[in-house]
């Protein structure tokens, strides 16, 4: 048996963290995962799901499938092999002085820990602090017929080597549509159904029509405000499969890709031993669930991210050790990476009246600004909410080719509560995306406070 002062379960971007956090604090770790160290981020979702999209905006420039699977082989760890090696992630672990176990882990009880070895054997590891980092698999709705059809998930779509000639995604969120964009832009017959109206409908209105604009012009075929109520399975390799809509009528694809959210697969690692019921759980305000065990990443949210995990997974260690800090979730970035890229930070205006905020909306057509013209958009916009009682962004949203990158000042300005006033005296260069705000935060400081820009 091993004594530990932390026991991980579960090693992706949060189980990571955390550990990286303990052991850079000079404590003993053990680490436990029963797949791929490094997790889904590095070798089933972001890294993968990235390098495609990157081939697939070059693909009019020659960019061949054949080059991007290579490429996002590379990524992967997954050249001249049919399994991802994730050595790298296991080395730096240890060479960093934590021990690593690749085995289910299933928790005992208090700070103990049993870890199901490929051999069949048991090792029972103990901790004083456990982490759980389980993260989050594919969520796969009972549709009648969709068993039948073998549907991929993230995991095959983004790490397949032959695309399929055609596909119905099922799901409008980030994934659905980064999946496929990629797809269309390759050649696949694609189309998407989202029960929504809406693409992206937890995002900005615009950013939802902007995508479905994206997606239109890249030639997935779109059924908005539509379910798959039945698949019918094609008993044949190669056949499409239909899948029936609640609309009426039916699309259909060699491949049906699923979508559709994520489950956390909580109830079965053994938490009911530290007394959590079973079910889907809710860490408290300092990502705990139970005396000395902390939930990180995924399953904890309040937003699937990786950086959201990588925050928390830190953070988690730095409260176990007594530290007196605690998540702060108010400026958390989100990314879509089509082309032109989504992204958006904190709350809409709608989320923040809804939440008590005397809040304010200020828009600006990305296609209007100079950089916009320099790139001969068609579309975009940036948008920020103010709180006009304490002169603060509570929120910002852009459509822009660097959007993912620009929306780090209003992060930061949330995160650092920075007066709008403030903001609207810095210099921006000339001519980029972030320099569109200057009107914005003008707009808002005339608004607020009835004065022209500070000179
Ligand atoms: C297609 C796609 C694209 C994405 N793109 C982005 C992006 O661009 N940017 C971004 O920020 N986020 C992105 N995400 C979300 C991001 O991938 C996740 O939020 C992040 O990977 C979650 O990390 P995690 O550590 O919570 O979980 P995971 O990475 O899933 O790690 C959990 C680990 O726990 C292990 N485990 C589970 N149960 C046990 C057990 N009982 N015993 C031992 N080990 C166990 C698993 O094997 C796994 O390795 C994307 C998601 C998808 C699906």
């Amino acid at each position: 048996m091993d004594r530990f002062d932390f026991v991980v379960i579960g090693a992706g971007a949060a189980g990571e963290a955390a550990a990286n956090a303990a052991l850079e604090r000079g404590r003993s770790v053990a680490v436990v995962d029963c797949d791929l160290f490094g997790g889904s981020c590095a070798f089933w979702a972001c890294m993968p799901s990235k390098s495609l999209l990157h081939a697939a905006s070059e693909h009019s420039h020659g960019y061949s499938w054949q080059r991007a699977a290579d490429r996002r082989d590379y990524m992967i760890n997954r050249e001249r092999r049919d399994y991802p090696d994730d050595s790298s992630h296991v080395k730096a672990i240890e060479s960093a002085g934590g021990k690593t176990f690749c085995g289910l882990a299933h928790i005992a009880g208090p700070g103990e820990v049993d870890v199901r070895m490929a051999d069949g054997s048991t090792v029972r590891v103990s901790g004083r602090t456990l982490i759980v980092a389980t993260g989050s698999q594919p969520l796969v709705p009972p549709i009648e017929g969709l068993a039948e059809a073998r549907p991929w998930t993230n995991r095959e779509a983004t790490s397949t080597r032959e695309l399929p000639r055609s596909a119905v995604i099922l799901g409008g969120g980030a994934t659905g549509v980064e999946i496929a964009s990629v797809f269309a832009r390759f050649g696949v017959e694609t189309a998407l159904v989202h029960s929504h109206d809406r693409l992206l409908d937890k995002d900005h209105a615009r950013s939802g029509e902007a995508a479905a604009r994206i997606l239109r012009d890249d030639g997935v075929e779109l059924r908005l405000g539509a379910r798959a109520t039945r698949v019918r399975a094609s008993a044949d390799e190669g056949d499409e499969h239909q899948v029936e809509l609640s609309t009426g009528g039916y699309v259909s694809g060699e491949r049906i890709v699923v979508a559709l959210g994520r489950s956390f697969g909580l109830d079965s690692i053994g938490l009911e031993n530290v007394g959590v019921q079973p079910g889907r759980l809710k860490p408290d305000g300092r990502l705990r669930i139970a005396d000395d065990v902390y939930l990180i990443g995924d399953p904890a949210g309040p937003e699937l991210f990786t950086h959201v995990s990588h925050y928390q997974g830190g953070l988690a260690v730095r409260m176990a050790l007594g530290e007196d800090v605690a998540p702060d979730y108010r400026a958390i970035p989100r990314a879509v990476f089509l082309a032109p890229e989504i992204a958006s930070v904190g709350l809409d205006v709608d989320q923040a009246k809804a939440s008590g905020v005397d809040a304010l909306e200020f828009v600006a057509d990305f296609a209007t600004t100079a950089r916009g013209y320099e790139l001969e958009a068609q579309f975009g916009h940036l948008a920020i909410v103010v709180d006009q009682r304490a002169g603060v962004l509570v929120g910002a949203s852009i459509v822009a080719p660097d959007a993912s990158a620009a929306i780090h000042e209003p992060t930061l300005a949330i995160h650092a509560r920075t007066p709008i006033i403030t903001l609207a005296s810095m210099i921006h260069a000339f001519p980029t995306t972030s320099r569109a705000f200057d009107g914005l935060y003008a707009q808002a400081v005339s608004k607020l406070y009835g004065v022209a820009v500070p000179a």
